[in-house]
């Protein structure tokens, strides 16, 4: 038996594997910082073998109520990723599985490596609609990648999108990548409709150090991003402080925020109701948004969710409540599941790449009901 975790978005560390039942494995820290949850390896054995690997010391992970009721993904091809047989005690969590061929790959969720974002950001800039824009470097030297889709124009509302800047969130990627998808298929009314009415920013991936390093939350030098809203700097946040930049050069009318949660089952959105200027404006802005995605579809819900921030008592350094209070604008964190949506379960792929792609194409759905409303 062979474990590695030497490619990207790699993360496990190997305490002993001594036989196919008997693989005991934890997951490494994000660099310089506390969090762990993200894990990606792969198993090389023998075929048509139960094997237990067991994942440790999980009650000190970033969330440990996000390993109750949760399967891990796994996969032989990279493509496609399906749940397998996994039991958590409070502290470990046990995955059993018998694999059909002797590769095989484990993870948190989905994967979306940081070679897909490039083939994503190439594909998109065919499109005549959109156009790369360089924002700055990360740390690690790598590009923060903007994609600037429709012609601005006087009138014109500006609608940002960012996704992953926890970078285990890969959902958030997942349902960029629908988005896009929908926004440049030249054949589809409702693309041309926005695109006559908004111009796109759209950062795919807000934390490509973070994502290649198969970190769960962090930067290269294990940064949080969504707490550095206030006060980015080149030195511990760049990826925030060129976003932000290049946000008060055009403006923002609308901002969607797209994350995972770990713990609940569910599609959510978090608000601004807690923002010093929050409004009956905001407020029907949000409610609107909110309907139409309900009505988009029932992945989405509004019963289960994070509890409301009391009025003037937001996190003004989370990126949602930063730009909509800067920007007075309708600003939304959406949240999708690591686990499944339970009110629609999927016994063998859980939540899932495909969902998150129509997710994203739904939400422009509901973005049609409000970009006339925006200011
Ligand atoms: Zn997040």
């Amino acid at each position: 038996m062979r474990i590695s975790s030497n490619f990207d978005s790699g993360n496990i560390q190997v305490i002993s594997a001594t036989s196919p039942q008997d693989i005991q494995l934890s997951i490494c820290k994000d660099n310089q910082s506390e969090f762990y949850q993200w894990f990606h390896f792969k198993l090389d054995t023998t075929a048509f073998v139960s094997h237990g690997i067991t994942i440790k010391n999980l009650a000190k992970s970033a969330y440990p109520d996000g390993w109750q009721n949760y399967q891990a993904v796994a996969s032989y091809d990279r493509q496609e990723w399906f749940r397998v047989e996994s039991e958590f005690d409070g502290d470990n969590l046990v995955i059993q599985h018998t694999p059909e061929f002797p590769q095989v790959y484990y993870a948190y969720f989905a994967p979306y490596s940081y070679e897909r974002h490039l083939d994503l950001l190439a594909w998109a800039q065919q499109s005549e609609q959109c156009k790369p824009y360089h924002l700055g470097e990360t740390l690690d030297g790598r590009d923060m990648s903007l994609l600037i889709i429709g012609e601005p124009a006087e009138g014109k509302k500006s609608i940002w999108v960012t996704a992953r800047q926890h970078p285990g969130e890969t959902m958030a990627e997942w349902l960029v990548e629908g988005f896009l998808h929908r926004l440049l298929d030249e054949d589809d009314g409702l693309a041309k409709w926005l695109l006559d009415k908004a111009v796109f920013y759209v950062v795919p991936n807000m934390n490509p150090d973070g994502s290649a390093r198969g970190h769960l939350r962090t930067n290269a030098k294990g940064v949080n991003l969504n707490r550095e809203w206030q006060t980015p700097s080149i030195e511990n946040s760049p990826e925030v402080y060129f976003v932000k930049q290049k946000m008060q050069e055009v403006g923002v009318d609308m901002f969607l925020d797209v994350h995972g949660d770990e713990a609940l089952p569910y599609n959510f959105v978090a608000g601004c109701e807690g923002n010093p200027n929050y409004n009956e404006r905001l407020q029907g802005l949000e409610s609107s948004f909110k309907q139409a995605l309900l009505t988009a579809t029932p992945e989405f819900q509004d019963t289960y969710g994070y509890e409301k921030d009391k009025p003037g008592e937001s996190n003004l350094t989370v990126a949602a409540n930063a730009i909509g209070h800067e920007f007075d604008c309708l600003s939304y964190t959406l949240e999708m599941p690591f686990k499944d949506n339970i009110e629609l379960p999927d016994a063998v792929y859980g939540w899932s790449p495909i969902r998150c792609k129509q997710l994203g194409e739904d939400v422009m759905v509901a973005m049609r009901s409000i970009v006339d409303m925006l200011r």
